[in-house]
């Protein structure tokens, strides 16, 4: 039997940054250094491999918050490739924070993986005085082989997420990253992963990387959002741009100014698909009978994006 493997693909972000002064956490550019220098800047790195060996690939270089559908596509299609590869054993994915959480549930959703795809991410660029980078690169190597770890996860600041749950809820801390009510599915201590509860995720259809596949670009979902004083205008522009999917962030349990959910009713007679979410950052919008407008299942208003996306890409 071939060696085992890990396969590093590299995507940007700020673990890649580089700033002019070794104190400026935030005056820095993102996506700088390639996958083979990040790796080179991780020491103990052999002890946790142990045998495995490494390989290494640079999908993109981007800021994530400039994340694309190219770039998703790519990233999506080269997991695919490694992922069916026997001797790979698992995936990192070195990736910006900015939309590490929509492209979590975007891999989870198109690949469903059976093996760990870990995404790895940084609050402070490379060149800072203590980067954060190399410690939690090097706890998702342990996570990506951990026993029983699979399915899309991410790691920050020694948590373990999964892709349903994850959020970047901090703009500077280094444990930027929460999983709401749900908590962490697990913690990494010192190279060891110790699993708070089964990281099992289920979600996913790999019938959506087929319809990926020769897509030439994603459909046009836009989010709007409730808020004193929300009109209808937006929506109506948007309708009349040529949107094919609207996800509104509700007030509380999704609830809607009457002129913007008369706009969004409207929007959705027209054959617009229309999703209600929260813009609570806990609990989940709950349906009552005779609602009009259908509710996105406990997701994000990004996340039920993506999920909108994905079905409008493969109905
Ligand atoms: N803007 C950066 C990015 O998302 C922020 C980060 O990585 O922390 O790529």
């Amino acid at each position: 039997m071939k060696q085992q493997k890990i396969v590093v693909l590299g995507t940007g972000g700020t673990i890649a940054g580089k700033s002019a002064q070794a104190g400026d956490n935030i005056g820095y550019q993102a996506a700088q250094l390639g996958v083979a220098e990040l790796l080179d800047a991780v020491p103990g790195l052999p002890a946790v491999l142990q045998d495995c060996e490494l390989e290494a690939e640079q999908v993109a270089q981007v800021d994530s918050k400039d994340m694309d559908f190219g770039v998703w596509q790519r990233l999506a299609l080269r997991c695919e490739h490694w992922l069916a590869q026997p001797e790979v054993r698992g995936l990192v994915i070195t990736h910006g924070t900015d939309t590490l959480e929509e492209t979590a549930y975007f891999l989870q959703a198109v690949l469903a993986p059976d093996k760990p795809v870990v995404l790895a991410c940084a609050m402070r660029p490379a060149t800072a005085l203590l980067a954060d980078g190399p410690q939690n690169l090097l706890d998702a190597f342990a996570v990506a082989l951990a026993p029983s770890a699979h399915g899309v996860l991410a790691v920050c600041a020694g948590q373990v997420h999964g892709a349903l749950d994850v959020r970047k809820s901090h703009t500077y801390r280094l444990d930027a990253f929460d999983s709401g009510e749900a908590g962490p599915v697990g913690q990494v201590e010192e190279a060891r992963v110790r699993w708070l509860r089964p990281c099992a995720a289920d979600e996913g259809a790999a019938s959506a990387l087929q319809a990926l596949r020769g897509a030439p670009a994603w459909p046009r979902v836009e989010i709007v959002m409730n808020y004193a004083g929300a009109g209808g205008a937006a929506v109506d522009a948007l309708v009349q741009g040529g949107v094919q999917g609207l996800v509104v962030a509700g007030t509380g349990n999704g609830s809607l100014h009457h002129e913007l959910e008369a706009a969004l009713q409207r929007a959705q007679a027209g054959g617009v698909r229309v999703l209600r979410t929260t813009r609570c950052a806990y609990g989940r919008v709950l349906p009552k009978p005779g609602d009009a407008l259908a509710v996105a299942q406990g997701l994000s208003p990004v996340k039920a994006r993506v999920a909108m996306l994905l079905s409008l890409l493969a109905p």
